[in-house]
């Protein structure tokens, strides 16, 4: 469904944008687009842009919308694959703005090569993220949607909900960027011992809040819980694989909000059959482009490694909402339509890939 962004909701331009004084009008159709990021996108807008809202992903079948826009906006499970970068261009659309920090999804090196600009939006709120991320630790830990059904069927039994206490506990945090870098500092202020790997230290988090930068397998083996932050790249593709997770403790807690290539799925769904891997928590799953997003509860679930894992007790699965704060929405909104404006006005984007 296409639908013309609500002009009527209006709200103060932001100081902070630094275009007000231009008058700019460029055509976006926003792919992907969902009720809750409307809002913000209609009032941060402000009449500014003509944005039309699409709840369908850009793919071959719905590219074709694209004709007579100067501008797509997409997010992550959009395809912006070579093919469709190309038929874009033949469109003559311009510009693509991402409404996602991480772009592995964009062949952004293509679209550059044909004259068109990528930019994304690099850290909307990372205490979005990194909060998902901790609830997931927290509430599998404490057994908490266990609990909870007990409750609401008036089963105030205890047995099978022992949790432990997260005071004096190693964590392990892979990537300590925007995100990892708070989610060290949360874990430091349970009590945890906070282990970290990353390419490119940050001496912040090791001089202020005692992290210890360590070599993956020494953060494999030490770890009692392990937290993906890292962007997926090639190298990164299946961090979390068989060999690794072999190194791992006994009943270790896996957490996921990164990206789901990090995680090979059937090596994990192993490690949960053995009771190697004690916990998992995701938020992003190998194969969510086809379930994450829309609602399916009316089909037959084809998807057999999403169907194993939801047998497991100890898996905790949220459909890619660890960005979903009102805070994270808005910014999301502002960055893009800033990109927006930066390429209308052909001057330099920050955010350009
Ligand atoms: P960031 O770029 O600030 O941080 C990524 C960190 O990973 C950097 O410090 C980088 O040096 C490090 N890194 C790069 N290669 C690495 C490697 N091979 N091994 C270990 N570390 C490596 O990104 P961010 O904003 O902190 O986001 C982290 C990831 O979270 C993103 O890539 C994105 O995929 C994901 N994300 C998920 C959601 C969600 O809703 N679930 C929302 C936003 C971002």
């Amino acid at each position: 469904m296409v639908e013309r962004g609500g002009l009527e909701n209006r709200c103060p331009p932001s100081a902070d944008r630094g275009f007000e004084s231009l008058s700019l009008r460029m055509k976006i159709l926003v792919f992907s687009s969902r009720k809750y990021e409307h809002k913000f996108l209609t009032l941060v807008n402000n009449q500014k842009h003509e944005l039309t809202f699409a709840d369908v992903r850009l793919s071959e079948d719905t590219v074709h919308l694209a004709k007579g826009y100067a501008a797509v906006s997409v997010f992550v499970n959009d395809n912006v694959s070579t093919p469709i970068i190309e038929e874009l261009h033949r469109l003559g659309v311009k510009y693509i703005l991402l409404r996602s920090a991480g772009f592995n999804h964009v062949d952004y090196a293509k679209a550059k090569s044909l004259g068109m600009r990528v930019a994304r939006v690099p850290a909307y709120s990372p205490y979005a993220v990194a909060e998902h991320a901790v609830m997931l630790m927290l509430s599998l830990n404490r057994n908490i949607i266990r609990a909870h059904s007990r409750v609401m069927d008036l089963n105030f039994s205890l047995d099978g909900l022992t949790g432990f206490d997260m005071n004096g506990k190693v964590a392990g945090i892979i990537g300590t960027g925007t995100i990892g870098a708070v989610v060290c500092r949360i874990l430091t202020g349970f009590g945890c011992k906070v282990l970290a790997y990353d390419v490119q230290q940050n001496d912040e988090l090791i001089n202020r809040y005692n992290v210890t930068y360590v070599p993956l397998e020494k953060l494999f083996s030490e770890s009692d819980i392990i937290s993906l932050h890292c962007p997926l790249m090639e190298k990164t593709k299946y961090l979390i694989r068989k060999e690794n997770i072999d190194s791992m403790k006994p009943g270790v807690m896996l957490i996921n909000t990164s990206r789901g290539g990090l995680v090979n799925t059937k090596d994990v769904i192993n490690g949960l059959k053995t009771g190697k891997i004690g916990y998992l928590g995701l938020d992003v799953y190998e194969e969510e482009e086809h379930l994450f997003f829309a609602d399916h509860s009316e089909e037959i679930l084809q998807d057999e490694s999403i169907a194993r894992l939801l047998t497991f007790r100890n898996v905790l699965i949220t459909g890619h909402q660890a960005f979903l704060t009102n805070e994270a929405i808005e910014n999301i909104a502002r960055t893009t339509l800033f990109n927006a404006d930066c390429f209308e006005s052909q001057i330099k984007c920050a955010n350009e890939l």
